[in-house]
């Protein structure tokens, strides 16, 4: 009868060769601890599930391996996104432009002007990276640049609405996802809410009646990813403004997607735009870096530099600005949009701008590929029209057509199951148990990659 003294020990099995290769790869702490965790799991069931053979050495060497391959495995992996979602926010929102991963593998190497002036030698100011850029393309006076634009949205009630009443529209006070609510937002901030009008109707005098008492902010709130339609009423921005100002407040504007072009010429809604939010007086606007802007992952706080010296100095701003990383690569977005290129240059732009000839090339090139091997398997395969969407709490209901590479398989889940398995996965939908794929979402660098992870599942 085997005894958990046969087992061997940590000094046994680190003289094996097998664990000398694992102390290369991993590190020998590390190594120790799987080492140790494998054997104390023998242990612990030789105890309790009363099993009488031990493992021999050469297979706990095995568990230890995996269990060392677990532990290191990255979490976050890019994937190929052919869910036909352009900004999917599971999917880490807006792929960024050659120049914006250049820019961020620039100063990511080594050290930068992050908060050095090279002119005077001395300490500069980290907030003028992306700053000129912003006031030449909005025309706003100054700008501060926060980790994300809920952040952007705290820090600016804190710093300008702390303790002072804050008016916002009812049909504004929602929840965008992720637990960001606007009402909760407000609370947090120290902001008290005015709520005006009804969740379908406001009246400009509404809020006019609510500015009779003194308040610190006016507040208007992209509604993201919710539409409100029939019998409805709202005052125009410019409307608001006026009323705002009449009585000495200023409007912050939080815009969430922020889009710095008309959606409608890709025949999507028109979207409100940075530019129109600006020329109807508002006092500040916030957006996200990384939703139609196409750019890293941030939080852009444009207006009036008065507001934001104030914004820049609260405690806040330190806690939530950017990183030199996000500023490199929001800055070289921004160019682009500057330099009339966007469309050509920002990924999430090609995708919507791609025709309806194009994706449907893509698709029919894609079916095409697998074609040569369907006859060894028993897939349907069709190009078919479909919809994509732009996702990222922007245009709610909103779609541009596309066209899909449908699959026609015994399991549709198992099959999506087996895309995730490759690499990278590839993420897909399904509808009526059959797999679609929306090429409009593919990067085209990720296309050969694609058809790798669809013939591996095909088993072909
Ligand atoms: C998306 C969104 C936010 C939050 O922006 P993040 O960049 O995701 O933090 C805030 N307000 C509105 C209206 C939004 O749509």
């Amino acid at each position: 009868m085997m005894t958990l003294r046969n087992l061997p020990s940590v000094e046994q099995i680190l003289q094996t060769e097998v664990a000398a290769r694992m102390i290369v790869g991993f590190g020998r702490p590390l190594t120790l601890d799987a080492i140790r965790f494998v054997l104390d799991g023998t242990r612990a069931r030789f105890k309790s599930e009363g099993i009488t053979v031990l493992p021999s050495t050469d297979l706990i060497l095995a568990q230890t391996e995996s269990t060392l391959t677990a532990w290191t495995q990255p979490t976050l992996i890019p994937v190929i996104n052919a869910s036909g979602v352009i900004l999917h926010t599971n999917l880490g929102r807006a792929p960024l432009s050659k120049s914006a991963i250049h820019a961020m593998d620039l100063v990511s190497r080594g050290y930068s002007t992050l908060e050095y002036d090279l002119d005077k030698g001395q300490r500069g100011s980290r907030s003028i990276h992306a700053e000129s850029l912003l006031q030449k393309l909005t025309g706003a006076e100054s700008a501060f640049i926060a980790n994300n634009n809920a952040a952007a949205v705290l820090l600016v009630l804190s710093a300008l609405a702390n303790k002072k009443r804050v008016v916002i529209s009812r049909s504004q006070l929602v929840e965008i996802g992720g637990g960001f609510r606007v009402p909760d937002v407000m609370k947090q901030s120290g902001a008290k809410l005015v709520e005006v009008g009804t969740t379908n109707k406001v009246h400009i005098s509404d809020y006019e009646e609510a500015l009779i008492e003194a308040a610190g902010l006016v507040m208007h709130a992209h509604r993201s990813n919710f539409k409100l339609v029939g019998f409805t009423e709202e005052p125009e921005l410019n409307e608001i403004v006026t009323a705002a100002h009449g009585f000495g407040v200023p409007v912050v504007d939080d815009l969430g997607s922020g889009a710095l072009y008309d959606t409608a010429q890709y025949g999507l809604a028109h979207e409100a735009t940075v530019q129109e939010s600006m020329q109807a007086g508002v006092d500040i606007v916030c957006f996200s870096g990384d939703k139609l802007l196409g750019g890293p992952q941030a939080g852009i706080i444009i207006g009036k530099a008065d507001l934001i010296a104030k914004i820049k100095k609260h405690p806040l701003a330190r806690a939530v600005r950017a990183d030199k990383t996000c500023l490199a690569g929001l800055s070289a977005t921004l160019l682009h949009y500057l330099k009339d290129e966007a469309e050509r240059e920002v990924p999430i732009l090609k995708m919507m701008s791609q025709t309806l000839k194009q994706v449907r090339g893509r698709a029919e090139a894609w079916a095409a590929e697998l074609g040569h091997g369907l006859a060894l398997s028993n897939v349907e395969v069709l190009v078919v029209e479909g919809e994509s969407t732009v996702g990222g709490g922007s245009l709610p209901g909103e779609s541009m057509p596309t066209f899909l590479l449908t699959l026609k398989v015994k399991s549709a889940e198992k099959f999506l199951r087996g895309l995730r398995k490759n690499n990278p996965p590839v993420i897909a939908r399904t509808e009526n148990d059959k797999v679609l794929l929306d090429p409009r979402t593919v990067l085209p660098e990720q296309e050969d990659a694609l058809l790798v992870g669809l013939k591996n599942v095909l088993n072909y």
